[in-house]
């Protein structure tokens, strides 16, 4: 048995057998073939595993997730069968004596520029399709063996590198019980995926991957962060006990779902849910958020290869806000960059991503960017409480250029008939310190504050978020940092504003009751941590934690605060 230690990244116990992700490199490096009736019949037999596999696909995808869904593996069935693709093919290896690999790629690559040059909105998903099919056949003429994480079809525990956010999105619930990875910590993007997916995960493990062989034995501990390879029975059998304790505890917290969220002496703050597209909705009511206080849009805009039109964006908002049924909707606008690319945009590679060009920044200088997707949240105002927030202000005249092109477009829509909400609160994230120290002033033009700790935490203590070596100085609990929250929330009350926190030390245990103590009014979180949340605020005290905070403020160290929390809080 091997036992590691990483970051608990989503709460819950998982136990299965380990699937090791790698990513497979489609690149063609054979052009030319000697044999070109053996390249036909290569091409061939990878058609028909394509098709096998595909067939299969469509089958499952039916039955579990229903016609409509499974229409998408028929479209992919269509194009490996299809002359117009495949004779090209043919005449090009014949033609040319080149290698099947690369007569489909450059085929194919044409069909899908083609495609993707139209204005319709059909074909230009074609290409889309064209491209995973594409894949598909060149997967099998490159000999490449590679599973995608959507087409698991068995219980096991996903083991990896690392997974973009794309690839989180894809893991099925039913069959993925939980994953672990090499790197990240605890505010990367997949972490924050799994938590709103609820599947148990541990990243920043270091070496997972080259510990672990496909069908290993493994647990994954996402309360305490270990990782363990080939557990004994007994270890397997502590393990499923945890599990049901952990089971009974959430059954608990459940009867709180329909709660307001109350401290001991009768304050009341709010306790919203951070999603990342439509459909994490349903978790934020089943966990009783009581308001959406981070929609992350950039999800709608990876994962695809092109822009989303103003008509998939007003779509998508408009889900949300519906959904929510007139409960607060805070709809943060695009923030790219940092461990969120989109490829499609062709940006240039940064030294210091995190540092770069990215969120409000890459917004206010590709204006078309930014305007569709303020058109689509104005007209989607109207059916529901809409908040808009800009993402990584980092001066006063950054959110004045923001909030001109809304007001700008928000004129245009009503010059042309269209209706707009006329109570659209308007704020921002503060997530760079210049902007947490110059919160006084911010207070008076914005509607709100929404501190965002993720980032705040890094570059206050110049320690990437992403990366685990450094890890011991992304201190939520620092001094400094609860200094600088202080400011915020202070600067927001002294103008009759509200301050709110969607970072994920929102959600944190232990900083729970120094915010509390501290004043947020809004505290926004994986919805999984909700109930958590307003179980343990009912139990606290907020005068007696504003006393805890007013002494966590005067300590020296991050341990010195966790272990003030810990006494005052085991009272
Ligand atoms: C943050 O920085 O705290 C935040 C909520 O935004 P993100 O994690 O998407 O950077
Ligand atoms: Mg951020």
């Amino acid at each position: 048995m091997n036992n590691i230690k990483g970051i608990a990244a989503s709460a819950g116990i998982a136990i299965a057998r380990a699937f090791t992700l790698e990513h497979p490199d489609y690149t063609v490096t054979t052009q030319k073939a000697e044999n070109v009736n053996g390249e036909i019949a290569k091409l061939d037999a990878a058609l028909d595993k394509s098709r096998t596999e595909l067939e299969a696909i469509k089958e499952r995808t039916r039955q579990e997730l229903g016609e409509k869904k499974a229409e998408i593996f028929e479209s992919h069935l269509l194009i490996l069968d299809d002359p117009e693709l495949i004779t090209p093919v043919k005449d090009k290896i014949a033609a040319e004596s080149v290698t099947a690999e690369y007569a489909l790629n450059e085929t194919a690559e044409q069909f899908i520029k083609m495609f993707e040059n139209m204005k319709s909105a059909y074909l230009q998903e074609r290409a889309a399709d064209m491209r995973d099919v594409t894949k598909r056949i060149l997967k099998h003429l490159l000999g490449l063996n590679y599973v995608s994480p959507s087409e698991i079809n068995e219980e096991v525990i996903v083991i990896a590198e690392d997974l973009t956010p794309s690839d989180t999105a894809q893991l099925n619930r039913k069959y993925v019980k939980g994953f672990t990875t090499n790197i990240g910590g605890r505010t990367s993007h997949s972490a924050i995926m799994a938590r709103s997916l609820e599947i148990p995960a541990v990243v920043g493990t270091k070496n997972v991957l080259s510990l672990v062989k496909n069908g290993d034995l493994i647990i994954v501990d996402g309360l305490e962060g270990n990782v363990l390879i080939n557990p004994s029975e007994a270890m397997v059998a502590e393990y499923r006990s945890k599990q049901e304790s952990y089971a009974k505890q959430v059954e608990e917290w459940r009867k709180l779902r329909n709660e307001p969220t109350v401290s001991k002496d009768g304050v009341h703050v709010e306790l919203a849910a951070n999603i990342g597209t439509p459909n994490d909705v349903a978790g934020v009511l089943d966990n009783g958020g009581e308001a959406v206080g981070l929609y992350r849009t950039e999800f709608l805009y990876m994962g695809r290869d092109k822009l989303p039109s103003e008509e998939i964006q007003y779509n998508a908002y408009k889900t949300v806000l519906e959904k929510m049924e007139g409960k607060p909707v805070v709809v943060r606008t695009l923030d790219i960059g940092g461990d969120k690319e989109l490829p499609y945009l062709d940006l240039p590679k940064e030294m210091n991503p995190f540092l770069g060009f990215r969120a409000v920044r890459l917004c206010l200088e590709r204006q078309d960017i930014f305007r569709t997707q303020l058109r689509a949240l104005l007209r989607a105002s109207v059916h529901g409480n809409l908040r808009i927030m800009f993402p990584m202000i980092a001066t006063l005249g950054e959110f004045r250029e923001a909030k001109a092109l809304l007001e700008e477009e928000k004129s245009k829509l009503i010059s042309e008939g269209t209706a707009v909400s006329e109570n659209i609160q308007l704020g921002i994230m503060v997530e760079i310190p210049s902007t947490a120290v110059m919160a006084d002033q911010f207070a008076k033009e914005v509607d709100f504050f929404s501190i965002g700790t993720n980032d705040l935490i890094q570059y206050t203590m110049a320690a990437d978020r992403m990366n685990e070596r450094v890890s011991y100085l992304y201190q939520p609990y620092n001094p400094a940092i609860l200094r600088l929250v202080k400011m915020v929330i202070d600067a927001a009350h002294r103008e009759g504003r509200w301050a709110g926190m969607c970072g994920e030390m929102a959600g944190d245990a232990i900083a729970i009751p120094l915010l509390l103590g501290l004043g947020l009014d809004e505290f926004s979180m994986s919805a999984t941590s909700i109930l958590p949340a307003r179980s343990q605020i009912s139990r606290l005290s907020r005068a007696e934690m504003q006393e805890l905070a007013v002494k966590a403020l005067d300590m020296r160290t991050a341990e010195e605060v966790v272990e003030l929390v810990r006494q005052v809080t085991a009272k």
